[in-house]
């Protein structure tokens, strides 16, 4: 059998490492240099009809198996994710850019997400309902859904692929996984790793290739029961149109542009600060990265003064480099895509008070300053599209309501954060806010034990929290008729 780690990174099929069936590779380039680093095997329409039918052979010995002993798989692969998180750490920014220290917390994050999907696993309760007639009773029994296709971006590519993996395998799923062409490596390393776990053949896939080509083969093949898709809210809705001939279960995990809210309670250089690590984490290419912010009037000048200050400060350059705080965009096309967002809002009145510009310190990489606007309109692009962008907008506004109002204003509806002290006025924003996470004086909310998911066009369903299991899982009720005493 051949290794992953030879130099052709292969996808993973049926418990094997193998080359696409037609041969075809893809070379994966490092942002910040723009050179290929590595080939992976780069399959076919027929790599993911294989993988399928492997899911499918392997599914009933996997769901015949205790939730104790597939747990066993998913917490030692957590296990080694921690353990050799230096590694594959590496190896994320290497294909993604981001600095260490983030592509770090983004692999114990996701060994976080095996540890606690294993435990929950365990409590896959289905109830007994009371009974309304004597010799009648009620129960609910929990089922896999089947074999599910787990298809995912870029952005996080462990993280996002882990908190799809993880559950389904939990709930006694098999899963198909197509990570983003771009990021591949890294998940031929997780898949190294599960292996190592114990892995049985079959349970986990993995396929590289063409989106449309094997989005075509999971949404065609009845064998595939679910799709879970993480991206953008345009092929989320490709993948529900095509998810209907065959009823299957869907996940979506899509866009967002979320608001980010400073009232005048609170000190403005702490929310600028906060603001900052919000905005300026992955360069702004994270789907709950705040990316319009509303700052009372009182305080807006504070405000931005602060934050112009925390990104000049921001130290931008080859994420392996030490101290460095932001890489480079994660591809030549992203970087235009934000020249053009900010030209755009320069053209219709925005003031650039930090960044704007390509960096032109780097002779290679898709380099980007941090950038905070001001002069701010609806018109912006940046202001109606999701902006992916290290790109940091800043209104003012004077009241609650018209706040509320604002930021409700976008068919998005993933997250939002609220800075202030006032327990009132948190509680009203909560109430408030069309968001299905939403940060108070918090600007990192995920964790694995909480769902995650979005309102709106922002998606359908949750991840993580037992909700996450749930996603996995269908209910059958049943109706017990007692023979009489
Ligand atoms: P994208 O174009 O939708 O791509 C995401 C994934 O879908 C990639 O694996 C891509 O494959 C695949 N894909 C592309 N076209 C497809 C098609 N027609 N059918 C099926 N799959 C297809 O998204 P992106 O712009 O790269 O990623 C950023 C988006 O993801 C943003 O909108 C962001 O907000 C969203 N996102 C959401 C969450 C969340 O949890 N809500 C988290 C992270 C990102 P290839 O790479 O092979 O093209």
């Amino acid at each position: 059998m051949a290794t992953a780690t030879a130099s052709l990174r292969r996808m993973f099929i049926d418990g094997q490492w193998v080359a696409a069936e037609d041969g075809r590779t893809l070379g994966v380039i490092n942002p910040a240099t723009e050179e290929v680093i590595a080939d992976v095997a780069y399959g076919s329409r027929k790599d993911a009809r294989r993988a399928l039918e492997a899911a499918h052979r392997a599914m009933p010995a996997w769901m015949k198996l205790s939730a104790w002993d597939r747990a066993k798989v998913l917490k030692r692969t957590a296990d080694i994710l921690r353990e050799r998180a230096d590694d594959i750490a590496r190896t994320l920014t290497l294909e993604q850019g981001k600095p260490l220290a983030e592509s770090k917390a983004e692999i114990l994050h996701s060994a976080d997400t095996f540890e606690w999907f294993a435990e929950e696993g365990k409590r896959a309760y289905g109830q007994v309902i009371p009974h309304s007639q004597p010799g009648k009773r009620h129960l609910t029994l929990k089922h896999p859904v089947g074999v599910v296709g787990a298809i995912s971006p870029w952005n996080f590519p462990i993280t996002l692929q882990a908190r799809k993996i993880a559950p389904a395998l939990a709930a006694g799923c098999t899963i198909v996984c197509k990570p983003a062409s771009q990021t591949p490596l890294c998940l031929v390393q997780l898949f190294e790793y599960m292996v190592e776990a114990g892995l049985p053949a079959g349970v986990a896939n993995l396929v590289i290739g063409p989106a449309q080509e094997i989005a075509d083969e999971f949404l065609e093949n009845p064998v595939c029961r679910k799709i879970s898709f993480t991206g953008s809210t345009e092929v989320g809705k490709q993948l529900m149109k095509g998810a209907a001939d065959q009823m299957k279960r869907l996940s979506l995990e899509l866009g967002g542009h979320a608001p980010f809210i400073v009232f005048p309670d609170a000190d403005p250089e702490v929310g600028a600060k906060i603001a900052v690590t919000g905005k300026f984490r992955n360069n702004g290419q994270v789907c709950i990265a705040p990316s319009r912010f509303y700052v009372h009037k009182d305080v807006e000048k504070k405000f931005t003064e602060a934050a112009v200050a925390e990104a000049k400060k921001l130290k931008l350059g080859n994420g392996l480099e030490a101290g460095v705080e932001v890489g480079p965009m994660f591809e030549k096309k992203a970087m235009e895509n934000t020249v053009a967002l900010v030209d755009d809002a320069k053209k219709r009145g925005a003031r650039v008070l930090t960044g704007g510009k390509r960096s032109d310190r780097f002779e290679k990489g898709y380099f980007f300053e941090p950038t905070v606007l001001t002069n701010i309109n609806g018109e912006m692009k940046l202001m109606t599209e999701e902006p992916f962008a290290p790109v940091m907008p800043v209104l003012d506004f004077s009241k609650l309501d018209e706040v509320i109002r604002a930021a409700n204003n976008t068919r998005y509806g993933l997250a939002a954060y609220v800075f202030t002290n006032d327990l009132s006025v948190a509680w009203r924003m909560m109430e408030g806010l069309e968001a299905g996470i939403i940060g108070v004086n918090e600007p990192v909310p995920a964790v694995p034990q909480a769902p995650f998911g979005g309102m709106k066009e922002s998606g359908l369903g949750r991840e993580l929290g037992h909700e996450g299991l749930e996603a996995y899982l269908e209910t059958k009720y049943v109706a017990l008729r007692l023979r009489d005493s």
